[in-house]
This record gives C-alpha cells, sequence and structure tokens, in this order.
C-alpha cells in the first residue's frame, strides 16, 4: 500500500499539477483514491500510469488526467447533487464520491456496475447510488442535478441533459464523431446554455436513445 501511496503522489505532480489541475480538493482526492483496485489484475502495474486500460466489455477506465480535467470543470464545493453517466469501473465516480454530497452514477453494462459497487464498498463510500440502464437519457426522476458528468464520447450535447441541470449547473461531456472529441462545459445561466469547448479527447461511444446508435 506504501508504494502504492508513493506512486499516486507522482501522478498527482507530475500528470495532473504539472499541466495544470489547479482544483486542490480534486488533487487531494485523487492522491488518495486507490486507482489500482480499479483495474484488471494484468494491467496492475500500469494503473497509475499516464494512459487509459481496458476495464473489460470493450470498455476503458479514463486516462487519470482526463479524470481531473472533467472533475476540475465541475467545479465541486461538496454540497452539490452530481449525476455520471458511465460507471465503468468506478474510478471516476469514487474521485466524486469525495469531493460532492451525492453521486448517481448510471451504466449499461450491468457486469461492469456490479464490479465497481463491490469496488466502491470496499473503502465506506455511502454517497453513491447505481442504476443500471441507458445514461443518454439522464434520470429524470432524480433531476435537477448540479453537475453532470457523461465519460463516454456523443455525437452531440443531448438536451434531456441540459434540461435535468438545475440553475447554475454544469454538464461536462466529450463531443465529436467515433475517434475524436472535444470535451465541453455547458452551464446552464438565466435558463439559457453557454458552451465552452475545452481539450481534445478520445473516449469510448456513448450508445443510446440520445447517443451513437449500437452499428
Ligand atoms: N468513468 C469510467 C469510464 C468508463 S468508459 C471509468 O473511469 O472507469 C465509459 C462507460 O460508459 C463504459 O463503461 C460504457 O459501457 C458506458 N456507457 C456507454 N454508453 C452508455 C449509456 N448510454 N448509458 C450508461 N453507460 C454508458
Amino acid at each position: 500500500m506504501k508504494e502504492y501511496a508513493e506512486t499516486r503522489k507522482h501522478m498527482v505532480e507530475r500528470q495532473l499539477a504539472a499541466r495544470g489541475i489547479r482544483d486542490r480538493r480534486v488533487l487531494r482526492v485523487m492522491e488518495e483514491v486507490p486507482r489500482h483496485l480499479f483495474v484488471d489484475k494484468n494491467s496492475l502495474g500500469g494503473a497509475y500510469d499516464d494512459n487509459p486500460l481496458p476495464i473489460g466489455s470493450g470498455q476503458t477506465i479514463s486516462q487519470p488526467y482526463m479524470v481531473a480535467i472533467m472533475t476540475e470543470l465541475l467545479e465541486l464545493k461538496g454540497h452539490e447533487k452530481v449525476l455520471e453517466i458511465g460507471t465503468g469501473s468506478g474510478y471516476q465516480t469514487a474521485i466524486l464520491a469525495g469531493l460532492c454530497h451525492w453521486v448517481f452514477t448510471i451504466e449499461r453494462i450491468r457486469s461492469l456496475s456490479q464490479r465497481a459497487e463491490i469496488t466502491l464498498s470496499q473503502f465506506g463510500c455511502q454517497n453513491i447510488t447505481f442504476v443500471v440502464g441507458d445514461g443518454s437519457a439522464g434520470w429524470p426522476s432524480e433531476a435537477p442535478f448540479d453537475g453532470i458528468i457523461v465519460t463516454a464520447g456523443s455525437p452531440k450535447i443531448p438536451e434531456i441533459l441540459l434540461d435535468q441541470l438545475i440553475e447554475g449547473g454544469r454538464l461536462i461531456i466529450p463531443v465529436g464523431d467515433r475517434f475524436a472529441q472535444t470535451l465541453n462545459r455547458a452551464t446552464k445561466i438565466e435558463g439559457g446554455i453557454t458552451i465552452e469547448r475545452h481539450t481534445p479527447c478520445r473516449f469510448v461511444d456513448l450508445l443510446g436513445e440520445h447517443g451513437w446508435s449500437k452499428t
């Protein structure tokens, strides 16, 4: 464990702080959360490397820097209710759970959702609700949210997700084609939507009614 603590410190310094991640709460939580518990056994040696890794079912755990920048863009203070679309390994979920009041997380692949729930229960995260389903439509019965984060690439910003933001709320979503996207942040201000485009990125597909179709 000690060995990993040292590796995590390096990850935070070299991959995150050195590249401009400034939110101290984000840096602290990423130094604490044991990323190696979220990767496949045969990726253990590379758990803190500067890249995404396979987590089974053709999906990936995002690169640490991408997790950090997406989280920083949410500007969490601690009181928020956040919706995550694409639970995957549950690593991003754990980071969010350490920074806000409650996380609702949706995953379309049942085996991934179940594994993430087990991993997260191992270190006592209790402010998370998991569900299996198509998150491209959001979670209307739990809306509105202070923040929504989509950890899969979408052809567009789904209107239905914007409808589920509170005034001042933020949606973080990679938008582009199936090979390359740009991280977008949409903020609801006085009922209108302001969109900023951030870093280039590459995510697996957001599949579903308001994302890509399977074929
Ligand atoms: N945040 C995750 C990233 C996982 S990859 C992590 O750090 O591990 C993206 C995930 O989005 C995949 O697990 C994929 O199955 C899921 N996904 C894709 N489309 C989805 C949809 N419409 N609803 C819910 N999950 C979806």
